[in-house]
């Protein structure tokens, strides 16, 4: 037997109400948030997240779906959005048409991650981007969006945390702060971090390896704080300033990088506790200096992305009143020409609006209504030979297991009464 690769999964029906849930939420807050929908390809030149993402990190060190084609091109599976979104932005000129943009995407993101539970090497993320504004404001916006999405599903046990890596100047004063703090214990990291603290130090801070994560929790790391230029401060007291007046806790995490190197300024990630080791839900942050790496002019970005995944795990672990499928009707047949004259019922009641499920061949009366129970039916409609004779459907409604009749002819009247408790 073929299964699917290590890594990937199948949403399953039982599954997919939920997923139809989150995302019908999401795209009902963009839209009151004035975000629109983006929608790239699923791979893109490997060339574009090498140069966005940055080449020392761990997603294009070690985690990216490369492959050349058939004309030997080197593609690479997107393992995140912005890079596309960005791409796509200059590519149509959309930058240029309006002062704000503010677009969304949701889609499957692949990384050659060590799966486990909430990591997978096909995942969905939902994210969204804003450019046009370097004003912490729009920090703000995108941060005060993620909350609302969560809070608009229910969610709650959440964690905001926030820090900044301040712009370009203060970052460089960073960098040598950390070099200074890293050295003597530099031979201890492992081989990738070891080559890190020459080629680009931030990302020894979020290296996965154990033995590392142990070492820099231990370690007196200099706080970015320290460094910041009066101009970067300003910015950052600001976008906090802001959340405080939209009511949004959020805890300061001076050691939060994040693993891509295109941010500047603030950023943020929202951790749940439910979700265990691998507990960020989503994070994101500005990103202004992206833009015109890209060969774009000079734009100010700030964006964030969750896991889906993640957030389906939180959903089910908390008091959420999750979607339940929809209930049909399931239509029995007692005998050979009830199946058929049932399947143009159905597709009358379908017409109307109303789920509703037929068999195709004549079973007994009993395995009939097991499968109307296990379709989850509210209302089974019977029909027969003395139905027939009648010219009637017997209803029963399995909520209150109270049995009727109706005319054949005004059965969408009864079933779409019946299901609205008239
Ligand atoms: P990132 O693009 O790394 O900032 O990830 C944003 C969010 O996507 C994270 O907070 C997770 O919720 C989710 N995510 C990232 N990588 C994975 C993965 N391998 N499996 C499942 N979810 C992931």
């Amino acid at each position: 037997m073929i299964t699917a690769v290590r890594g990937t999964y199948d949403i399953l029906p039982s599954d997919t109400p939920l997923w139809q849930f989150v995302e019908a939420r999401a795209r009902a807050v963009f839209q009151r948030h004035g975000f629109c929908e983006l929608r790239t390809p699923i791979f893109e030149q490997t060339e574009l997240f090498v140069r966005s993402i940055g080449d020392a990190t761990d997603i294009v060190e070690k985690e990216m779906y490369t492959f050349p084609d058939r004309k030997g091109r080197s593609l690479t599976l997107r393992p995140e959005g912005t890079a596309s979104v960005v791409r796509a932005c200059l590519e149509h000129n959309l930058l240029a048409q309006q002062k704000a943009v503010r677009l969304y995407y949701c889609g499957p993101m692949f990384r050659y991650e060590r799966p486990q539970a909430g990591r997978q090497r096909q995942f969905n993320q939902i994210g969204v981007e804003l450019f046009g504004s370097y004003s912490p404001l729009a920090d703000a916006e995108v941060i005060a969006l993620l909350v609302r999405l969560y809070e608009e599903l229910g969610l709650t046990n959440l964690t905001v945390k926030l820090n900044t890596l301040g712009d370009a100047d203060s970052r460089l004063r960073y960098q040598d702060a950390l070099r200074a703090c890293l050295a003597p214990l530099q031979a201890t990291l492992c081989t990738d971090c070891q080559r890190r603290c020459a080629t680009n130090i931030l990302r020894v801070l979020d290296c996965k390896v154990p033995a590392c994560r142990d070492i820099l929790a231990a370690a007196a790391l200099p706080g970015m704080q320290a460094t910041l230029s009066d101009a970067a401060r300003a910015h950052y007291q600001q976008v906090l300033a802001t959340l405080t007046q939209l009511g949004i806790a959020y805890h300061e995490e001076p050691k939060l990088v994040r693993g891509l190197d295109y941010y500047s300024h603030t950023i943020f990630e929202v951790t749940h506790t439910a979700l265990g080791a691998q507990d960020a839900l989503g994070g994101g942050g500005r990103y202004d200096g992206l833009v015109t790496e890209m060969g774009g002019p000079p734009t100010g970005a700030v964006g964030w992305a969750l896991g889906v995944e993640r957030l389906l795990m939180a959903l089910r672990a908390g008091a959420t009143a999750l979607p339940v499928p929809p209930a049909p009707v399931f239509l029995i047949a007692f005998d050979e020409r009830a199946v058929q004259e049932n399947f143009i019922i159905a597709d009358a009641l379908r017409r109307a609006g109303i789920a509703a499920i037929t068999a195709y061949e004549k079973q007994s009366p009993k395995a009939q209504m097991r499968q109307a129970n296990h379709a989850g039916a509210q209302i089974v409609l019977m029909r027969g030979e003395d139905e027939r004779a009648a010219d009637i459907y017997k209803m029963k409604d399995m909520r209150t297991g109270v049995e009727s009749v109706c005319p054949a002819a005004d059965v969408v009247h009864h079933v779409t009464a019946a299901l609205r408790g008239a």
